[in-house]
């Protein structure tokens, strides 16, 4: 089922919503329990706002605070290294009721997984997010669709309640940023980007480990992995009202074979989506029995977050994603049924 989306003309947060935030961390009692959440298979956004936010509450006195995020509690290892990862807690330690609840990078409650139940159970909800797909799920909404990451709207709610940078909340939201923004290169990275990510690395973190760390590491089993995996890319120059579609899938089988886990696959969609004849590209990722976590990139001239939440999932114009069903020829099927109505109208893309 395809979510609501948000309402067009939404430009961001009000001053009304940045109250209610500030107040709802501010009014906090002392023996508080905070609760901190992000989406399913977190990637460096996620992780980074989140923990540098739990770190900047610790920061602030707040001296309950938890993180989690649903699904396998392994950190992906690019992420290994994130300041505030003592502060993750496993699923079956997680408080049912917190006071507060601050939701990171969840574009839907469905990417809550097992943990959208506390949206209901919390005290006080507050969703902190970037996806102009956000469905306005939870109490407060700190939603900017016009923010390269969750890490900015997190970055100004600490800097609203004065928190100061310091070198590990910096890291945190450094990680966030550069990932978001595939290392400063995306049409997100604005001046504003760029004036934060100084910001950051002004409290000494550093950059070149840091991306070596989150892009440039990979087991050389994922490396061969990769390799096999690209050679059956498929490119199908007609989709899309011909603008192209290249496409590959990967199974559980081949992870097993490399002794890989699913999340270094997160990065391979970089190298598919190079391939110049196809603007639309998309890896079907196998996590169970006829089900797929897909990604989707488009070069431009397509919004992929149309189709994706035509699917049911989300994301932004130029990298979105969903759960797909059936065989992995299906699932693209189904893509390029989409692509093929986004392609009957195509003054409403850019
Ligand atoms: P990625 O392909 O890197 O996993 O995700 C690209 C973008 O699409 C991210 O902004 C991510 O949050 C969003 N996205 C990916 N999968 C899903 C999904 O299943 N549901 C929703 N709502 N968004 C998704
Ligand atoms: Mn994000």
């Amino acid at each position: 089922m395809a979510e609501a989306r948000a309402p067009a003309a939404y430009g961001g947060p009000t001053e009304d919503d940045w109250s209610a935030a500030l107040a709802a961390v501010r009014d906090l009692p002392a023996d508080a329990r905070v609760l901190l959440i992000c989406h399913v298979n977190p990637d460096g956004d996620a992780l980074g706002s989140m923990l540098g936010f739990a770190l900047g509450l610790r920061r602030l006195g707040v001296r309950q605070v938890q993180a989690t995020f649903p699904g396998p509690p392994e950190v992906p290892l690019p992420f290994q290294a994130l300041p505030g990862l003592d502060l993750l807690v496993p699923d079956d330690q997680v408080w049912v009721d917190p006071d507060l609840l601050l939701c990171f990078d969840a574009a839907s409650a469905s990417r809550l997984g097992s943990l959208a139940d506390r949206l209901l159970t919390a005290k006080t909800s507050v969703v902190l997010d970037h996806h102009a797909s956000n469905t306005r799920f939870g109490g407060t909404h700190l939603v900017d669709p016009t923010a390269a990451a969750t890490a900015v709207v997190a970055e100004q709610l600490l800097a609203r309640l004065g928190v100061p940078l310091d070198a590990e909340i910096a890291e945190c939201f450094y990680v966030a940023v550069a990932t978001d923004t595939g290392s400063f290169r995306f049409d997100a990275t604005t001046p504003a980007v760029h004036e934060m990510a100084a910001r950051l690395i002004a409290t000494g973190i550093r950059p070149g480990e840091i991306s070596r760390r989150v892009f440039d590491s990979r087991p050389f089993g994922a490396v061969r992995l990769y390799g096999e995996v690209l050679q059956r890319a498929e490119l199908d120059p007609r989709a899309a009202g011909g603008r192209g579609l290249v496409w590959t899938y990967a199974t559980l089988d081949d992870l097993a074979r490399h002794g890989q886990s699913a999340y270094v696959l997160e990065a391979l969609i970089d190298s598919v989506r190079c391939a110049i004849e196809a603007d639309v590209s998309c890896v079907v990722k196998q996590v169970g029995d006829a089900e797929w976590a897909v990604s989707m990139r488009s070069r431009g001239a397509v919004d992929v977050s149309r189709v994706a939440v035509a699917l049911g999932g989300g994301g932004h114009r130029l990298a979105a994603g969903f759960t797909g069903h059936g065989s992995p020829a299906q699932v693209v099927d189904a893509i390029r049924a989409e692509l093929a109505a986004d392609g009957a109208c195509p003054e409403d893309q850019g």
